[in-house]
């Protein structure tokens, strides 16, 4: 901290800002980057220098940074309003027009939209809703959740077990009781000498029906994922008929399918859902992040028609829907988002980023000829980069040697910030990027994976 200048916004932050996902001691040390301003897809930091945002920042900047158009809505709508809430049915314009608009949108027919603040909070509201569920259908036993291995949900007391990354259990004396974990549906890294993706998919989905023969088909509730895998897996499309062959089995034991399209929702992977990519039915969607080109906190958790009957049932019962966040269809909130879902429709938000995605999958599909690059994989704007260290055998790094994190630092002296996990690059620039920044971007990591080939040389 002593190399802070006194009185910096640098020394301020290590005396007061406790940072997600940061290693709290280490902090004090090297201080924040602190980020003061942004346009297009670049962000800028307070020295002046600009990144290009190949992860959109946290997968959320779908329009890019700064938006005269989307402030304007929050300022008309703080003036006309500011707040009130949605309780014991009041209720916003923005709010009606906003659950409308999704809806209109839903990657299969749905019956009502609750929203709230973010990504932890809709998984976390769906996971209610389960219990709920099953509860109104006189099923209370049907409690425990299959989640993934490398999946990443959310950071709630709930989200947090359906999360399936241990590192971010130590610590808590997480998970609780009930939260199971499928495998990871990777490909390339798990699939045996001369198996075919769908011959993969296949043995995932035996897997998966081995582990409900076992704990009990009757105990069951739901199974959760996303579409193409996030934050642990780092952007992993699934293999060819996951999703088809994972469902047959849910139907067989009637398990709820959760899709969580926090990251994939609003265009990113091509459709305007990912469940579309992939094909998944689901019975609940949460969504989160574009949803308002995150410029606001907003969520929603969409649910069909059989979940709303068993939400009214209980209501019957119970004497209300007993659940609810105080800014939940915050009205400033929802307006952005409306809004953000209007740009989306003007710049006809499908189609172009169909149009990008052979460039997109071009430009870094080409870095398969770098001695770090095993794999590059993705739908849309969003794909991974495996970084191995045998490419025969495809075979990873020791977790110890933090290959990810070389690449990460290389980045950004290479102006690029890039979200990477031990061993993959997850890419996911804003959608309005160019032709020219994909390539652009593309080269950048090129020179970032020369860098780190060096350095470990
Ligand atoms: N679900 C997925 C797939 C995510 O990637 C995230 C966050 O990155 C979340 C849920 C949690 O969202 P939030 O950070 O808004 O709570």
């Amino acid at each position: 901290m002593t190399h802070l200048a006194p009185n910096s916004p640098h020394a301020r932050d290590v005396a007061s800002v406790l940072h997600p996902y940061t290693h709290a001691r280490r902090h004090l040390e090297t201080g924040p980057t602190i980020f003061s301003e942004g346009s297009g897809i670049y962000i800028h930091d307070d020295t002046g220098r600009a990144y290009m945002e190949g992860a959109s920042a946290l997968w959320c900047a779908s329009l890019g940074f700064a938006s005269e158009r989307l402030a304007k809505v929050a300022y008309e709508t703080m003036r006309r309003m500011g707040y009130y809430h949605i309780f014991r049915g009041a209720s916003n314009e923005p709010a009606i027009d906003l659950c409308e608009k999704l809806l209109a949108i839903a990657p299969v027919p749905m019956s009502k939209v609750l929203l709230q603040c973010s990504g932890s909070e809709a998984n976390d509201s769906a996971l209610k809703l389960v219990w709920y569920h099953w509860n109104a259908q006189g099923r209370p036993e049907k409690r425990k959740i299959i989640s993934r291995k490398a999946s990443y949900h959310g950071s709630t007391v709930a989200t947090i077990c359906l999360t399936g990354i241990p590192d971010f259990h130590k610590g808590f004396g997480m998970p609780f009781e009930g939260f199971l974990y499928a495998d990871c549906p990777h490909y390339y890294r798990d699939h045996e000498e001369g198996e075919t993706e769908e011959q993969f998919s296949q043995r995932m989905a035996d897997a998966l029906e081995e582990m409900i023969l076992r704990e009990g088909p009757d105990t069951i509730g739901a199974f959760w994922a996303d579409p193409i895998q996030g934050g642990g897996a780092g952007a992993l499309p699934p293999p060819a008929r996951y999703f088809e062959k994972i469902q047959a089995v849910l139907r067989k034991y009637d398990i709820l399918m959760v899709a969580d399209e926090v990251i994939c929702g609003f265009g990113r992977t091509g459709n305007m859902w990912g469940s579309q990519t992939c094909g998944v039915v689901p019975d609940i969607v949460t969504c989160a992040k574009a949803l308002s080109a995150a410029m606001q906190p907003i969520s929603a958790v969409l649910m069909n028609e059989r979940i709303f009957q068993s939400v009214m049932t209980q209501s019957d019962r119970l004497g209300s829907f007993v659940h609810g966040f105080t800014y939940a269809g915050h009205p400033v909130a929802a307006a952005v988002a409306l809004e953000t879902l209007r740009i989306y429709e003007e710049m006809d938000l499908v189609a172009h980023v169909k149009a990008l995605e052979p460039i997109f999958l071009r430009a870094f599909g080409a870095l398969k000829d770098h001695p770090l690059v095993g794999d590059v994989a993705g739908h849309g704007l969003m794909g991974g980069v495996e970084l191995v260290q045998d490419k025969a055998k495809r075979r990873p790094f020791p977790e110890g040697q933090k290959i990810g994190a070389k690449v990460d630092a290389h980045a950004r002296e290479r102006g690029l910030i890039l979200r990477t996990t031990a061993d993959r690059v997850a890419l996911s620039p804003p959608l309005i990027i160019t032709e020219e920044e994909i390539v652009e971007m593309a080269a950048r990591l090129r020179g970032a994976l020369d860098d780190t080939f060096a350095e470990i040389a």
